[in-house]
């Protein structure tokens, strides 16, 4: 099956109690069973829900893996990943991440001696200066939140395995979604989801998925889902589904109109710099263009009066652009990382990673492209 027919079927059958189209929503905790151990394979609600096995089964065909596994939060979904290692294991990560995975690596993760790297991946000699016989996971993320950052997930995840096959390279593929970006095909073990952003699309819910190939990985990332109990309920598993059926009609309309909206900015005089990955000036494009199908929903732009007060002047005026964190639905936002999603990163750190005091981040939503540009040139002045 191609993606649109995927998104809309995979997965996905008619109810066969009723003959229900729609995947119902099994909001029950526990499941009859006919004698002791005999039942229709669901016994309890942690571990196992048909709305949300449905979800699983969907995801996994998108991202052309085998196995699916969903949780409460896209947070949850990284947090069971890291809990497939023991002590003493070390992971290279990219050094832009988003900002919750960081805090879970440093502040949660750590203190059971699990040691993390943060470099820079868009140049690989850093990766082979970091590996060692104690690596056993590469955290990639790209396109990277706010710089729009790409790295080569090929050519890491190459470099990565031949230096040893036990590293799990995975990728945090929320801002791409499987419609554009397909991590597995690539040479990843692992691919993540923020399903909160895209794949839910309409900013109603909190999700997150997890999609691998792996047999003996599946197994662990199973098991830690009902050890731990970080399963998302029924009616989020079908918020989520729901959304997805118009993922590819959704993401061409972010993309097409983020195309545009970077075009406006870069010839606006008051814009100093714009971040997207589509423009052939950026430094990475020719990645972008290898690994993606298009170049996403985000952009990101600097002004020339590089101040917090320029830059709140544009973020109080737009009226469409919602000033909000989040990103990925069908509704514009605009957001200021270096007082909202970066303001716990030191000064120092954040300007070195290009957040500086007037950077702002656009999720650019499907709405007509000539209104939203007419907000931004208001704003802008
Ligand atoms: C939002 C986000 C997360 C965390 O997901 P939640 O659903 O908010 O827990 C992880 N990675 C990226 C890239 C994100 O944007």
């Amino acid at each position: 099956m191609k993606f649109a027919t995927k998104a809309i079927h995979a997965g996905i059958s008619p109810d066969p109690s009723t003959g229900a189209i729609m995947t119902p929503i099994f909001q029950t905790s526990t499941y009859v069973q006919e004698s002791p151990g005999v039942h229709k394979g669901y016994e309890y609600a942690r571990t196992q829900n048909p709305t949300r096995h449905v979800l699983q089964e969907n995801i996994a065909a998108l991202e052309n893996g085998k196995f699916g596994f969903c949780f409460s939060t896209g947070m949850g979904a990284i947090d069971a990943i890291v809990k497939t290692l023991k002590p003493g294991d070390e992971v290279i990560s990219t050094n832009d991440l988003y900002g919750g995975t960081y805090r879970l690596f440093t502040k949660v993760f750590q203190q059971y001696g699990i040691r993390f790297h943060f470099t820079d991946l868009s140049n690989s000699a850093n990766l082979t200066a970091l590996l060692n016989d104690k690596t056993r996971m590469l955290w990639i993320e790209t396109p990277t939140n706010p710089m729009l950052n790409i790295v080569d997930i090929e050519v890491l995840a190459n470099i990565a395995h031949n230096y040893s096959p036990n590293i799990n390279v995975v990728v945090d593929n929320t801002f791409a979604t499987p419609y554009l970006q397909n991590p597995l095909n690539l040479g990843a073990n692992t691919v993540t989801h923020s399903a909160t952003k895209y794949l839910g699309g309409h900013s109603d819910v909190v999700l997150g998925v997890v999609v691998c190939n792996d047999a003996a990985l599946a197994e662990k990332l199973g098991f830690i889902q009902n050890s731990t109990g970080a399963t998302p309920g029924p009616f989020d598993c079908f918020l989520v589904l729901r959304g997805i059926k118009t993922l590819h009609i959704r993401m061409e309309a972010h993309c097409k109109n983020a195309a545009e909206i970077a075009n406006f900015l870069a010839s606006h005089k008051a814009v100093k710099k714009v971040n997207y990955p589509g423009f052939a000036s950026h430094p990475m494009h020719a990645v972008a263009a290898k690994q993606m199908r298009g170049f996403g929903g985000m952009v990101s732009f600097s002004l020339k009066e590089d101040s917090i007060q320029a830059a709140n002047k544009v973020l109080s005026a737009t009226h469409l652009f919602s000033l909000a964190e989040s990103l990925g639905g069908v509704e514009s936002l605009i957001g200021h990382p270096a007082t909202m999603t970066h303001a716990s990163i030191p000064l120092e750190e954040r300007l070195k990673t290009g957040v500086t005091d007037s950077l702002i981040r656009l999720s650019v939503g499907i709405e007509d492209v000539s209104d939203l540009i007419e907000d931004l040139a208001r704003a802008l002045g």
